[in-house]
């Protein structure tokens, strides 16, 4: 697991937890280019937010492999 994924892992046993945005709304920050992390900072699909968490996208993906 990437080091950012854990962060956001991390991130959720300290937070509120697990709340993925729906399917649509990624499909459309992936159309725009962005992304957002757990902690909502905006970055970029493939990008890593300035607290050091992957995005929703990343974290999703590594989920799936
Ligand atoms: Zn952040």
């Amino acid at each position: 697991m990437d080091p950012e994924v854990r962060a956001a892992h991390e991130w959720f046993e300290g937070n509120s937890g697990w709340a993925p945005p729906d399917e649509d709304t990624l499909d459309e920050w992936a159309a725009d280019g962005v992304s957002k992390a757990p902690d909502d900072c905006v970055t970029t699909v493939e990008g890593t937010c300035s607290h050091g968490l992957a995005s929703w996208h990343r974290v999703l993906a590594a989920l799936e492999s």
